[in-house]
């Protein structure tokens, strides 16, 4: 008899939520919500308290959480009940009776809610990449403290997991060397941007960087695909998932989206795990891990799929992946300073006060102007954070604003 699990979902109105609570309502003998999670929108996650019943909502947003008490009042629901603001998101991470927290805010507003999760042991599916790079070393090693089970969902690291050898998946730290793993191949489709004519990118629109080839994505990690700084957070990632380092791992443009990523062995194996891209893939296997259970995704037509193409990037076009492998070499809170910089040059080009090609120049600036320095505490992350989003703006401010 397989045993109920409770799951908070961080983030459950975006995309990775939506995908995850679609994954979740196929399998109600196996999976519970215990909590949902959201900044703003009410409208958005009332209909998923009346599909889901929680326990639990958060509202991070203070005003939004008294308007969805008001309205759940109304409704005459008293099963759920609404908390605000950042206790709430580590109160219903950490809470005795949860075993698995999806982890699927965007940004570096995940990271202590995500790291509640971790603190308190729990069976942890990690969307928010921007958690591991800002604080990678401090998450690894509370993730070793703790216990924690740590599952990526991003597609890519998904797929590496899925193609490492088995101790690995069964959470034992071997170096890759040990366990023959030669180099891992981080797939990327290039994004909408790969073929626009150099000249032509700084006009490029919000809506034109978000109309992605392949995937339908948040708003924010849609923009980091067209820069390809994706492609640079998630090298950080992987490096911090799987205990390896840069130069063990590639990065290739494959425009299809159909292979995750690979893993090449030292005699010669290549490993790739392939499939439609959507995401209730890596969900699903997160989910079920080590079961396998239906996610809702068509089967991969191969014949149809017929080609799959590979290049190397491009890093005049990227120079995104240029400034996240700087900040890998540089080491320690750089990689901090590169997410938030980010971050706010992404939120600057959707509200069109810089341009497309703007926001590596942003990058770059506050990457140079911060020293790294060794990132000894999450007080000491935040305050890094911190300083590179006021550079950031002012930056903006003063050279950039149209
Ligand atoms: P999204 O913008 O669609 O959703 C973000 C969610 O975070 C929403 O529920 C929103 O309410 C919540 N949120 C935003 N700001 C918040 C704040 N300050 N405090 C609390 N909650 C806040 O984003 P998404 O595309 O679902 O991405 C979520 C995460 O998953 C990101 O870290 C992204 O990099 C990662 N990811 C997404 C995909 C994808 O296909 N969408 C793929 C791989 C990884
Ligand atoms: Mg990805």
């Amino acid at each position: 008899m397989t045993v109920i699990q409770q799951i908070t979902v961080l983030g459950s109105t975006g995309s990775i939520g939506v995908s995850t609570l679609d994954v979740i309502a196929r399998h109600p003998d196996r999976y519970r919500v215990y909590a949902l999670t959201a900044n703003t929108r009410v409208d958005l996650i009332l209909p998923q308290i009346q599909s889901c019943r929680p326990r639990f909502v958060v509202m991070r947003d203070e005003s939004a959480a008294q308007q969805l008490a008001d309205q759940l009042k109304v409704l005459g629901d008293s099963e759920t009940q609404v908390l605000a603001g950042a206790a709430g998101l580590l109160q219903v991470s950490a809470a005795g009776a949860v075993d698995t927290v999806m982890a699927a805010i965007v940004g570096a507003a995940g990271l202590e809610p995500t790291m509640a999760a971790v603190d308190a042991g729990k069976k942890v599916l990690l969307a928010n990449k921007e958690s591991l790079v800002m604080a990678g070393h401090l998450f690894m090693q509370a993730v070793a403290r703790s216990g924690a089970t740590l599952l990526p969902i991003d597609s890519e690291h998904n797929a590496i997991f899925q193609c490492m050898p088995a101790r690995h998946q069964q959470g034992e730290r071997h170096s890759l060397e040990a366990d023959g793993v030669r180099r891992i191949l981080l797939t990327g489709s290039g994004g909408p941007f790969r073929q626009t004519p150099l000249a032509l990118l700084a006009d490029m629109t919000p809506d034109q960087a978000c109309a992605h080839p392949n995937w339908d994505m948040g708003r924010k990690i849609s923009v980091d695909s067209a820069t390809m700084m994706n492609k640079g957070l998630e090298f950080i990632e992987a490096c911090w998932l799987f205990n390896t380092t840069p130069d063990k791992i590639d990065i290739v443009v494959h425009p299809q989206s159909v292979i995750h990523s690979m893993v090449e062995y030292n005699d010669g194996s290549v490993l790739a795990q392939l499939g439609n891209p959507d995401m209730r893939t890596p969900i699903a296997h997160a989910l079920a891990f080590p079961e396998r259970i239906d996610s809702g995704v068509a089967a991969l037509d191969i014949i149809a799929t017929a080609r799959l193409d590979f290049e190397a990037p491009d890093y005049q076009r990227f120079p995104c992946l240029r400034l996240a492998t700087e900040a890998v070499s540089a080491g320690g809170t750089a990689m901090t300073v590169l997410n938030a910089a980010n971050e706010i040059a992404v939120d600057a080009f959707l509200e069109q006060r810089v341009r497309f090609t703007d926001i590596p120049v942003i990058i770059e600036h506050v990457l140079t102007g911060i020293p790294a320095i060794e990132p000894e505490s999450l007080a000491l992350v935040k305050e890094q954070d911190a300083l590179a989003r006021a550079m950031a703006q002012q930056f903006i401010r003063s050279s950039l604003s149209r």
